[in-house]
């Protein structure tokens, strides 16, 4: 049997990079040549041991597990016809549906695979992208336009569910929009608003370098909130009215209640980082007494995802900052963790 090497979480921060039997596909399924593979968020929350799927009340993923949600490759073998054929370039969504349970069968309005019952996410609860083939549903493949490179598409996970989130926001033209946290969701998050055509971005964060990048990408003002105070500075550029929209991209206690005290009346947030643990203090008096939306999404869309890109809305370009091997896993997450050589977003290459 064919072999191919993979970097398979084994143990709380512990990678093993060995070699194992290429997957075996069915009638509905592909295999994927991996060609690159982003490092997430979500894959440091899991290789640090504890993770959660579905939310901080659900149970904790087990290794061993071989993880990567943001997949691009090269279409390698097919199980039966399809519009999408060997030799295709493609970008996979990681989300799939069992089609049969509730959630997948309701036809009320736009429904996520996420909220399947018996969901299987890539990299995940199912072997992923850290890898040199991923078996994954043909249902899941998305041709990819000539102008997209394969590392392009490697970001078009997180830029589907930054766009599913962005599309529900409620953001009005002329808005301003605050964006709390600089990384890469942040930045995806900054020129979508600026598309949309906010009269303002103002972006906060800790790190001087993810602020500047935000500015070449269309932030107006920014705020290092290691050296001001958020809520302050922000109220100050708004003439003390606050952001018509805030779009928390962080996920940390800090920025979620800054969220609530910066938003103006009548205002929207947006929640899109997703909190490690149960977060005190939130002044909740303050949604009602200034009559806050506060939403939170999970979602993605990703044929909207591959115009965003193809065209030039949205361009990742400036947010890969770092490609490596298989074999430089554990060097690739010591500068994912420690936020160190001006990172962004790193990419595996197996
Ligand atoms: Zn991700
Ligand atoms: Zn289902």
């Amino acid at each position: 049997m064919a072999k191919m090497k993979v970097a398979q979480w084994t143990a709380p921060r512990m990678f093993s990079v060995k070699e194992v039997d290429v997957p075996t596909i069915g009638h509905d399924e592909a295999l994927v040549k991996v060609k690159a593979c982003g490092i997430c968020e979500t894959d440091i929350r899991i290789w640090t041991g504890g993770f959660k799927i579905g939310g901080i009340s659900a149970k904790v993923l087990e290794p061993p597990i071989i993880l990567g949600h943001e997949v691009s490759g090269i279409v390698e073998e097919i199980g039966s016809s399809s519009i999408i054929g060997a030799g295709d370039k493609v970008g996979v969504f990681n989300v799939w549906p069992c089609g049969k349970c509730s959630h997948c069968r309701s036809t009320s309005g736009f429904v996520h695979p996420s909220y399947c019952r018996e969901v299987k996410s890539m990299g995940v609860n199912v072997d992923g992208g850290y890898a040199e083939y991923v078996r994954v549903p043909i249902s899941a493949l998305h041709r990819l336009p000539a102008n997209l490179s394969i590392e392009e598409a490697a970001l078009l996970e997180p830029v589907a569910a930054t766009y599913h989130a962005f599309w529900n926001s409620g953001m009005k033209l002329g808005d301003i929009v605050a964006i709390l946290g600089a990384g890469p969701i942040g930045l995806l998050f900054v020129q979508m608003a600026q598309a949309a055509g906010a009269s303002k971005v103002i972006l906060a964060d800790l790190l001087d370098h993810r602020l500047e990048l935000g500015r070449e990408l269309g932030a107006d003002v920014l705020i290092n909130a290691s050296k001001a105070n958020t809520r302050e500075e922000l109220l100050r550029t708004t003439g003390g009215v606050g952001a018509d929209l805030v779009i928390e991209a962080a996920g940390v206690p800090g920025t979620i209640r800054d969220s609530i005290s910066v938003v103006k009346n009548e205002g929207n947030i947006t929640l899109f980082g997703v909190p490690a643990e149960p977060i005190r203090d939130i002044n909740m008096d303050l949604v009602v007494t200034k009559s806050v939306c506060m939403k939170g999404f999970i979602g993605a869309r990703y044929s909207e995802a591959i115009d965003l890109l193809a065209s030039g809305t949205v361009s990742v370009k400036k947010l890969i900052t770092h490609t490596f091997g298989l074999d430089r896993i554990d060097h690739a997450y010591r500068v994912a963790v420690e936020k160190t050589e001006n990172v962004m977003k790193i990419l595996l290459k197996p």
